[in-house]
């Protein structure tokens, strides 16, 4: 089948979803594709909250400030000013629209404290944040009568002439291939966290668009910056979100010390993650941790701040480890979290590539550098979503209609019926995702060199070999999980190689870049964005892009 509309957004996160309110707003006939339901996307599981600088004493140029210091000057300068000014206006139309944030004692909107953040500026809903917004927008959506796709899996974009025109999806209910034509393209498919093992993401953050997007020939931008949170659950890898610590919730060590202070004096627990996860690694390698892991401490919180202000995690706690949070501490270990790079693109979301934008965490903007603050990328979702949705309603007035691409649907119908019979050969995607996941969770992680880099990424070219013969086990059409899951991991492994080639290429540590072998952050020859376009069966081209810098020139940083 094919069908049409003006905009088409690839994901229905709350970047996915902002960006098709702005683009119904605008007048364009607007859908929606998602592999799940809407609420179910990655973005309902966000705890802590949202940044904006509304309260007294605060301002946009402290947000605009903490964020670029957060991301290790990394981020461009010019970006951070449009999100931390726009942030107000945004949190309080969330609010008008019916998002039931805490408030005060006397009515106002309450903040709590969050890492890296000079004020206490982030919004709350308890530890459901992500989820209040979530189905908020998602009602908005329907009421601007979007068109919704759900659970259809993109498989491919089409791309005819350099020019990004639609987007081939499975509709998984029926098995069905369809392309949905359209004058622009947001993608907004969120992380690709599954790509480590383990990671607080959801299973469907797999990096579906970065890799659609990248096989066009999209740029994608800071690759190497992948984000370790300070506190994941022993084990499992849950968030314990950054409001424990926001609340007042210290960190351990096995002798009971607040280790932080001989890391970051000022800001104790709420440094970066970028230098909290590093604190954590040194005390666990140096014998001071336990059994892989440090403490997190609420003790002291009592009783009835955890259960009104952070409940959820309370009940992780207590079901998946059977600690109950109120009387001991939970072990917690650095793990991957976010990625800070994705799809290159300007302010308005636009990519190199006409008709193709792209929003939310596999964009890069750059707005988090080489850290992303806490409560910075809820944020961005809202702020690009918004921007990205009325830029692409403004490109699409002055295009036709996209030519046919019949072509282009059957060459995709015959790739995916070809690997729906290809024989099973032994190779299962599954213990080949496991194997992706721990190699670049070993060497592509918190701190890395470059004999651990060469070895990951010839690790990820076998597992590509091995990929080639992977086979589809569930043969039949109806909702076949077996045959996205094998499209997935051919997405993780484009992201895993062109994160490895990032981390290569940068020879310094800088945000979540921690190379041994390069100790320091070096302004004088990094103090650029690594930008990698797809190689199209050779080594991916690498290529250079300018930091902008307005107001904050590169300082030493320290918290
Ligand atoms: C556990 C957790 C807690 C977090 N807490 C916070 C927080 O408190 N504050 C904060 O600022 N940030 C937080 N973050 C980060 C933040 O939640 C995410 O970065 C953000 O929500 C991403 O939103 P998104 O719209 O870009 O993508 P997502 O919400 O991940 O949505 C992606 C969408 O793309 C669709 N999709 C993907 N691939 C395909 C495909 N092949 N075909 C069709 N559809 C596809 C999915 O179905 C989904 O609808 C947290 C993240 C996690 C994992």
């Amino acid at each position: 089948m094919i069908l049409d509309h003006d905009v088409v957004v690839l994901g229905a996160g709350l970047a996915g979803m902002r960006a098709a309110l702005e683009a119904a707003r605008g007048g364009a006939n607007v859908a929606v594709l998602s592999k799940v339901h809407p609420v179910r996307s990655h973005s309902g599981a966000a705890q802590g909250g949202i940044n904006a600088a509304i309260g007294a004493g605060d301002s946009w140029e402290i947000h605009a400030f903490d964020t670029i210091k957060g991301s290790d000057y990394l981020a461009d300068q010019d970006a951070v000013e449009i999100m931390t000014s726009e942030a107000p206006q945004d949190i309080i139309e969330l609010e008008h629209m019916g998002v039931i944030f805490y408030r005060d004692d006397e009515g106002r909107l309450g903040t709590r404290a969050f890492g890296g953040a000079s004020k206490a500026r982030t919004y709350f809903v308890g530890d459901i944040t992500g989820q209040a917004l979530l189905y908020t927008l998602y009602d908005q959506i329907l009421k601007a009568d979007v068109k919704v796709y759900e659970e259809w899996f993109a498989t491919a974009l089409y791309a005819p002439d350099g020019t990004c025109r639609g987007v081939v999806a499975i509709d998984m209910l029926s098995g069905e291939l369809n392309l949905v034509r359209a004058k622009a393209v947001i993608v907004a498919t969120g992380g690709m966290g599954r790509v480590y093992e383990p990671s607080t993401n959801a299973l469907i953050c797999t990096g579906d668009g970065i890799a659609l997007a990248y096989r066009i020939g999209a740029p994608l931008m800071d690759m190497e910056m992948v984000q370790y949170h300070p506190t994941t659950l022993k084990g499992s890898g849950f968030l314990m979100t950054e409001a424990a610590r926001g609340e007042g919730a210290f960190l351990l060590n096995k002798d009971g010390e607040r280790f932080m202070q001989r890391y970051a004096p000022k800001m104790m627990e709420l440094a970066s993650r970028d230098v909290v996860s590093r604190a954590e690694t040194v005390e666990i390698a140096e014998g001071r941790g336990i059994d892989g892991n440090v403490l997190l401490d609420l003790r002291h919180l009592g009783a009835d701040l955890i259960m009104s202000k952070l409940p959820q995690i309370h009940e992780i706690a207590l079901d998946f480890l059977g600690i109950d949070m109120i009387t001991d501490p939970v072990p917690v270990r650095p793990g991957m979290h976010y990625i800070m790079g994705g799809v290159k693109t300007d302010v308005n979301g636009a990519s190199p590539i006409p008709g193709l934008y792209s929003a939310g965490e596999c964009a890069c903007v750059s707005v988090h550098g080489g850290n992303r603050l806490g409560a910075n990328s809820l944020l961005d979702t809202l702020v690009f979503g918004r921007r990205s949705g009325k830029a692409a309603t403004e490109f699409v007035k002055t295009v036709t209609s996209p030519a046919s691409g019949e072509d282009f649907l059957a060459g995709e119908q015959r790739r995916i019926a070809a690997l729906m019979t290809r024989p099973y050969t032994g190779e299962t995607h599954a213990r080949l995702r496991l194997e992706l996941g721990t190699l670049m969770d070993e060497k592509v992680g918190v701190y890395r060199d470059e004999a651990g880099l060469n070895e990951a990424l010839a690790g990820v070219q076998a597992l590509k070999r091995r990929y080639a013969s992977v086979a589809v086990g569930d043969k039949s059409r109806i909702y076949n999980q077996a045959l996205t899951f094998v499209l997935e991991l051919g997405f993780m492994l484009d992201c895993a190689e062109a994160t490895i080639y990032g981390a290569i290429t940068r020879k310094e540590s800088r945000g979540a870049q921690s190379r041994t072998d390069y100790p320091q952050r070096n302004d004088a020859e990094w103090l650029k964005h690594v930008v990698i376009r797809y190689g199209d069966g050779g080594p991916p081209k690498i290529d250079y892009q300018p930091v902008t810098i307005t107001k904050w020139p590169p300082q030493e940083r320290t918290y």
